[in-house]
């Protein structure tokens, strides 16, 4: 088994890695890892993505209140000065409503309301103390590849028994949405085994906009399997950055995609490869986590 390189909480040394959503990314489309790791062209954040930052912000501190107090109410209560912080500490997402009249504004923060329904309705965290919330982890497995991501929540038993939540602001997915939140927490899951010499005993997706959830128990062999996934996909990524041949996969996600114009699938020409970047070509963003 790999050592561990470090434990949740801390950088240890910023340095290139691999998150879930990078590696998803090069899966679905080497360009688009390209545009968004390497090249690191700025992408318009939606209305829904920003309101994911405000409410795993909400779901963050909402766990600071006494047990007690841990109501929808209280909850609703949060997201206004949440937005607020959020809105200061990222000028970038400032900008979001530019223009827009008051009103819009104050609908788009009411529509928070649902999805705190949403998590309520799929559990009472007046009943839980959470071991950690919004948990950088990383971990180098034996090949050096190096593993770094947000673990939304993580639930520890009495027993040792680990659980690792993650809240989805986006309705319960369906094929390539499943098999991609999946993908994710077996990424989480295979960190904290070797972080910790514990398979989490389960993986937990919390969809709040439907109040849905979908909870998966990982085992040893396919963590095994999935970090030989995951040292090929690095491998690739490698090559890719050493040639600058990072190749379009053109698929209906396409239409997800912000940098189509680049896109030679779409008849764009992408701008000159800059390079391998120095330092971190692999580093989560907020947005990333707020789908
Ligand atoms: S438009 Fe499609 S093929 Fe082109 S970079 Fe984006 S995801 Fe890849």
């Amino acid at each position: 088994m790999a050592a561990p390189r470090a434990s949740g909480g801390g950088r240890s040394g910023w340095r290139p890695a691999l998150s879930p959503s990078r590696a998803g990314d090069f899966k679905q489309c080497p360009l688009l890892y390209r545009f968004r790791a390497v090249d690191r062209l700025p992408e318009k954040p939606t209305k829904a993505q920003v309101r994911g930052i405000v409410l795993h912000a909400v779901l963050e501190e909402l766990f600071d209140l006494p047990a007690q107090e841990r109501v929808p109410e209280r909850a609703r209560a949060l997201v206004e000065p949440a937005w607020q912080r959020v809105r200061a500490e990222r000028p970038e997402l400032a900008g979001l409503f530019d223009g827009a009249p008051d009103e819009e504004v104050a609908e788009w923060l009411l529509s928070s309301n649902k999805l705190i329904d949403g998590y309520f309705a799929l559990e009472d965290p007046r009943r839980l103390e959470p071991e950690a919330r919004e948990l950088l982890v990383e971990s180098e497995l034996a090949s050096g590849v190096l593993l770094r991501g947000y673990v939304d929540r993580l639930d520890v038993a009495p027993t040792g028994e680990i659980r690792v939540v993650d809240y989805k602001t986006g309705a319960a997915p369906r094929q390539i949405g499943e098999g991609k939140a999946l993908f994710q927490m077996k990424f989480y899951a295979l960190v904290l085994w070797r972080l910790r010499g514990v398979v989490p005993r389960q993986l937990r997706l919390m969809y709040l906009a439907d109040g849905q959830d979908l909870a998966y128990t990982p085992d040893e062999a396919e963590l095994r399997r999935f970090e030989r996934t995951l040292e090929a996909i690095w491998d690739a990524i490698l090559r890719a950055g050493r040639t600058g041949d990072f190749r379009p996969n053109p698929s209906r996600l396409c239409d997800y995609c912000d940098h189509r114009a680049l896109c030679p699938a779409f008849g764009g020409t992408p701008p000159p490869y800059p390079g391998w970047p120095e330092p971190d070509a692999g580093q989560e963003t907020a947005l990333d986590r707020a789908d």
